[in-house]
């Protein structure tokens, strides 16, 4: 039989909006559930060095999230390694119910999905992907040692996996639409300086084409933009970096959503359409989408849910 579990906030989301949630929630003595959902440390564990978080020069994106998520279990709130599928949002209290089986029932709740890679939607993608197609440098990188690598985008994950994979790759082509990155100016410099990269501008990819047994890519059709002229350009490994779009599929049709589905929250607090559910982190904000940011989001998440209760006795 199911088990059902009580909590007075259920927070949804590992990343560093979760986390901090967490922190902030024990120590109001709240004693927060957090589930973890299927990525543990959310997005930050797709990565390496990660030298914008405030106190650390350069930390690993992995090890942070570790030391985040025992930040957040000293403090006293209870992690559970499990996946929200669903969550029912007009009964109080709140019910959410777990891809092991368990009914979380919550006073308030917390989201913080955060967000999940992008894709071009290609028949030839999905094909291979996992098979040459990856959308996570730090994963699958070490697959391509000695080899061509290609990585579409422009932004700061696309430079970021293109640096990362010159420590495999013999060399890494980056395409792009346009002709400007829109990453940040530090990584646009390592991004000229380093000799294995070359930038394709104007470019989109138009198919991946490899072998079907065993199943491997070979190579992508890349589209000029302005001419329309295909060209092939030889590949092992194809990284698709296009960007995150938010993780909103559980409240998408009950929570007031924008830009795609971002999950609206009140101007200068976390407070969402429906009293006593509280956004945070990536899932809320298509504009920083930062750690940083997210972690100061679960923050105020865990301020308004104490708020919230406490005028709720
Ligand atoms: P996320 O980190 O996206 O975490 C979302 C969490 O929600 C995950 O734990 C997931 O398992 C969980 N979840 C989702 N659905 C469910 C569900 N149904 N049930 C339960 N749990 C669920 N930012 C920086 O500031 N500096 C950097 O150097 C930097 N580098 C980056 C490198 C890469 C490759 C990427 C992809 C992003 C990078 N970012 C960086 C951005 C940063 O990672 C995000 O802004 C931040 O992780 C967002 O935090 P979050 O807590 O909102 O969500
Ligand atoms: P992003 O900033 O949204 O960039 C996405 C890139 O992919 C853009 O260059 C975009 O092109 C391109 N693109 C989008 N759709 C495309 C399509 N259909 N076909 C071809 N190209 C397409 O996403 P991101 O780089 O993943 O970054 C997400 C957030 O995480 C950002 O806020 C970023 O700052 C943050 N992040 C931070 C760090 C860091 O601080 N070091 C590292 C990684 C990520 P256009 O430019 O033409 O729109």
């Amino acid at each position: 039989m199911a088990e059902t579990r009580h909590t007075k906030v259920l927070i949804i989301g590992s990343g560093p909006a979760g986390y901090t949630a967490g922190v902030y929630a024990s120590r109001a003595m709240l004693e927060p559930i957090l589930v973890q959902g299927i990525e543990p440390g959310g997005q930050l564990t797709t990565t390496t060095e990660v030298e914008n978080w405030p106190g650390d020069t350069e930390v690993q994106g992995p090890d942070l999230m570790v030391r985040m998520e025992a930040h957040a279990r000293a403090m006293g709130c209870e992690i559970v390694t499990d996946i929200i599928t669903k969550l029912d949002l007009d009964q109080r209290p709140f019910v959410a119910q777990s891809d092991s089986g368990t009914v979380f029932t919550a006073d308030a709740v917390i989201l913080a999905t955060g967000a999940r890679a992008k894709w071009l939607g290609l028949d030839s993608e999905e094909k291979f992907k996992g098979f040459g197609v990856s959308a996570c440098a730090t994963c699958d990188g070490f697959f391509y040692r000695g080899q061509e690598i290609v990585v579409i985008g422009g932004g700061n994950t696309a430079v970021e996996e293109a640096l990362f994979l010159t420590n495999f790759a013999s060399k890494v082509t980056l395409i792009h639409r346009r002709d400007s990155l829109r990453a940040e100016k530090i990584l646009i410099d390592r991004l000229e300086k380093n000799p294995k990269i070359e930038p394709l501008w104007f470019h989109e990819l138009h198919e991946v084409f490899g072998t079907d047994a065993p199943l491997g890519v070979e190579g992508v059709r890349v589209k000029h933009t302005k001419t329309g002229e295909i060209r092939e350009i030889p590949a092992k490994g194809v990284f698709v970096a296009i960007g995150h779009a938010p993780a909103s599929e559980l409240v998408k049709d009950r929570l007031e959503t924008h830009m795609g589905g971002y999950v609206v929250t009140k101007p200068g607090s976390t407070e969402t359409s429906v009293p006593g559910v509280f956004a945070a982190g990536d899932l809320t904000d298509h504009k920083y989408r930062q750690a940083v940011t997210s972690a100061g989001m679960g923050c105020m998440a865990a301020l308004d849910a104490e708020r919230f209760l406490a005028g709720h006795d």
